[in-house]
């Protein structure tokens, strides 16, 4: 579990333990912005699962490098002899728009959330397929639609989500199921000051007192069935938080089929282009591929017939 000891990762973390769980709680201890370490917080959630008479161990590597991605594998494996879940829950957090915002502010997220992912579940994929059985989870965010004052954070949730779907394509034979995870929850990610400042946000009241239908333990119980034995699905993506579960999809209009268009004519038949009606769900590359050449094919018979 990585990022786990504050926020969302944390809730998961003591949920998964409650369980029956054996967790490494990984967590480097840095400011919301990604900035410093601490081994702190990650040591006191593992405590806490222990004094709870659970199994945990602190881990403060940072998942953006191989090794540091590695040694959470390595630690599970060496205490414990496998590894069944992987939940890549670590993120950052820092506004911004263009034109101040830079190359570098988009590879620092795409280094936390994308390569980190990768890191964690690349070096944990031998062992679940290996075993032919794996529970991985992947956090996206409601930031995947994209947002002005988000366009790193956007990015990078939006590259989780085709990641995620990656790998459960190579998992669907393997008995490994992948998902992802798009959270709510009042979490520093939502209350930190200094990110509602630079956000754009009202500033929370001096007398605010955390609502706990907000809580992080409200998103929880889709993270526990996402890497439950009987998650039901692979490839998904659901929103979980305040109180509502709900599943994200990618759809393609069933669209024009014609080979002599041009743009005034695509302009004039737009509402058949973008008509939500009978769309396609692929599961994959390969999956929208197969649809699309049948939805041609389809059309073309219709035509000739
Ligand atoms: P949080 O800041 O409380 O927790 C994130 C944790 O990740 C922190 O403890 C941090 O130290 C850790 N972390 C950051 N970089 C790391 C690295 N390189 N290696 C290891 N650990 C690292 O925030 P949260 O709200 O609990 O967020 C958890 C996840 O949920 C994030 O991926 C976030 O983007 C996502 N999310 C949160 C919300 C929300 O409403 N809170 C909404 C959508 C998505």
């Amino acid at each position: 579990m990585t990022g786990a000891g504050r926020g969302l990762g944390r809730a998961y973390a003591l949920a998964l333990a409650a369980r029956g769980a054996r967790v490494v709680v990984n967590d480097l201890g840095g400011s919301l912005f990604g900035d410093g370490t601490d081994a702190a917080p990650a040591a006191a959630v593992a405590s806490e699962i222990t004094a709870a008479g659970g199994a945990a161990l602190a881990d403060d590597s940072d998942v953006v490098s191989e090794e540091g991605a590695a040694s959470i594998v390595t630690t599970a494996v060496e205490a414990w002899g496998r590894v069944d879940i992987v939940v890549n829950n670590a993120g950052i957090l820092v506004p911004g728009a263009l034109p101040e915002l830079t190359a570098a502010d988009l590879r620092r997220h795409l280094d936390v959330h994308v390569v980190g992912a990768f890191n964690v579940t690349r070096a944990a994929w031998p062992h679940l397929v290996a075993q032919g059985y794996g529970r991985v989870v992947l956090t996206t965010s409601v930031g995947m639609f994209g947002g002005e004052h988000l366009i790193s954070y956007a990015t990078a949730k939006g590259a989780c989500v085709s990641l995620g779907r990656s790998l459960a394509d190579a998992g669907r034979t393997r008995g490994v199921l992948v998902n992802m995870i798009a959270p709510a929850a009042d979490t520093r990610m939502v209350t930190d000051p200094l990110f509602r400042r630079q956000s754009g946000l009202p500033p929370l009241a001096p007398d605010h007192v955390p609502d706990p239908t907000r809580d992080p333990e409200r998103a929880t119980p889709m993270l526990l069935a996402l890497a439950h034995e009987s998650c039901p699905c692979t490839g998904e993506t659901l929103s979980a938080g305040l109180g509502r579960f709900a599943r994200v999809v990618w759809a393609e209009t069933a669209g024009v089929v014609a080979t002599d268009l041009g743009p005034e004519d695509l302009l004039t038949r737009w509402d058949e282009v973008v008509d939500p009606a009978s769309p396609v769900f692929p599961a994959s590359t390969s999956d929208a591929v197969r649809a699309r050449e049948a939805r041609i094919a389809t059309a073309l018979s219709d035509r000739t017939g």
